[in-house]
């Protein structure tokens, strides 16, 4: 057991290189660094709670550990980068879980003592703990479905839907109220339940009314709540680490889904309501498909002979491009035309992808240039200048119709507006839609392109031909 002031200098130690482990993944040329920080971090928070903190029961702590610890290696090591966000989504469960859990056993715990306003503030901090939790909880398990094609991406619009939210909200406040009377007689324990199956169906409810197109901001929102849920945890168990980790994380993400919501030109509290979006992950052509004329195919020789004789590339890179794992044919090309003198960027969508920064991860994991790759709004004004624009396994990210029309699903959402580029080439497999479920305009503009195939395969192809 060490002593009270080491635990509180670990502690601080390990505030510290939370915060430095957040500025770190800011950038990317940091984000390993940043990394570290995080590791050190968490790793000197657990040995100053284990040694520090807990005080018996060592035994089932350990086997915990060792449990649960393996499984998460375990997870780690097989997961695909294309199933990145459904772990993200099912951890972020996990931890709205453990708050739960940790909510009930501290209000059910006979050593916690309190009387009067202590009291009455320690209750508040268990239910709102439990609360957070639950809606996490069952938050994150319906985003996992939807992100993993498990339940379809169309909003649940039930009918007097914002009625129905008030008025668990109300319930909520009622019973929050009865819980708080009823723990200063003894019990209590009834109010919290109900109030955990109301929290549990508004989690439920609040991302099943999210469509497809609008996941982004759900996934950040979760990634919030959850650290709120910790922070939550903290106030209960009394352990100041918990509340400013917890602290950390719900800000960052709550920071993460504004700017999501403004890549997504959209008003937070107007996706939180829901509605948006059509049906995800569609994979045949549907909506807005009907006799937008013919497409014009291409081969892997035209792209190269196209490539090798053009000044401005611009790589734009989507979903597919994970789900082929092109990446590190991307860099291959990128590498080759560079060293013919031609000059290839890389325009990055910020809802490109499954999670945010996925596109920056693959492109890094390949060891693209940091320095030629660029946000979307760094470079959607120089397309006029491109000469070819190749788009690969990206969708919705460039798809006019969110400029062109006021009824899309994702109608306002900015675009990267490569057609306005001399040639744009389209790597897909099919004419099916992209998450959003709606089809693209682009993909019969006069100056576009489509390379049908695995991009994986067609790239090396065009590789092969370069
Ligand atoms: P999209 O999902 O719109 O499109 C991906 C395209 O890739 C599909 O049209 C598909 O067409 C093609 N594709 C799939 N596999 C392959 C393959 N092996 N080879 C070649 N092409 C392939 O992706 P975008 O990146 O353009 O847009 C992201 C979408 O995901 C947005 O709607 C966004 O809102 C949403 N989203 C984003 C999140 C985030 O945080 N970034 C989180 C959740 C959702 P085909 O089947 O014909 O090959």
């Amino acid at each position: 057991m060490i002593s009270a002031g080491i635990v509180t200098v670990s502690y601080i130690a390990a505030t510290i290189l939370f915060i430095l482990a957040l500025g770190g993944l800011s950038n990317q040329e940091t984000a390993r660094r940043g990394n570290w920080y995080g590791i050190s971090g968490m790793t000197i928070a657990l040995l100053a709670t284990v040694f520090g903190v807990v005080t018996n029961n060592y035994i089932e702590l350990m086997t915990a550990l060792v449990v649960g610890g393996s499984i998460g290696l375990l997870l780690a090591k097989r997961v695909q980068m294309t199933e990145m966000p459904e772990l993200v989504a099912i951890l972020h469960s996990l931890v709205g879980l453990a708050a739960v859990m940790v909510g009930y056993a501290n209000f059910m715990d006979p050593s916690v003592h309190f009387t009067g306003v202590e009291l009455t503030i320690h209750d508040v901090e268990t239910y709102l703990g439990i609360l957070i939790g639950a809606v996490t909880f069952s938050g994150s398990v319906i985003a996992f479905g939807k992100l993993s094609g498990r339940i379809g991406g169309k909003p649940l619009t039930l009918p007097g839907r914002h009625l129905f939210n008030l008025g668990l909200l109300i319930a909520t406040i009622w019973f929050g109220r009865e819980f708080v009377i009823d723990s200063a007689a003894g019990a209590g324990i009834t109010p919290l339940m109900i109030m955990t199956g109301i929290a549990l169906v508004f989690g439920i409810h609040m991302v099943m009314a999210i469509g497809g197109a609008d996941m982004p901001v759900v996934v950040s929102m979760l990634n919030s709540y959850s650290g709120w849920a910790a922070s939550a945890t903290g106030f209960m168990l009394n352990n100041d680490l918990l509340i400013v980790t917890g602290a950390l994380v719900g800000s960052s993400g709550a920071i993460l889904s504004y700017i999501m919501c403004r890549a997504m030109n959209r008003k937070f509290l107007s996706v939180i309501a829901g509605g948006f979006g059509t049906g995800g992950g569609a994979t045949a052509a549907s909506g807005g498909g009907e006799d937008q004329g013919e497409v014009v195919p291409i081969s892997a020789d035209e792209t190269a002979e196209l490539l090798v004789n053009s000044k401005e590339v611009m790589i734009i890179p989507g979903y597919g491009m994970a789900v082929a794992q092109a990446q590190h044919i991307v860099f291959e090309i990128t590498s080759t035309l560079r060293a013919k003198g031609v000059n290839v960027r890389f325009g990055i969508h910020p809802v490109a992808g499954r999670m945010p920064g996925h596109m920056n991860v693959l492109l890094a994991e390949a060891k693209v240039p940091y320095d030629i790759v660029y946000e979307m709004d760094e470079i959607n004004e120089d397309f006029p200048d491109v000469d070819v624009s190749v788009v690969i396994g990206a969708n919705d990210i460039v798809n006019p119709s969110a400029l062109d029309e006021p009824d899309s699903p994702i109608a306002g959402m900015p675009v990267l507006e490569c057609w306005k580029g001399k040639t744009s080439i389209v790597l897909k497999r099919s004419m099916a839609t992209g998450y959003a479920g709606v089809q693209n305009p682009l993909f019969f503009k006069e100056n576009t392109r489509m390379l049908f195939g695995d991009a994986k395969e067609t790239l090396e192809a065009v590789f092969k031909a370069l």
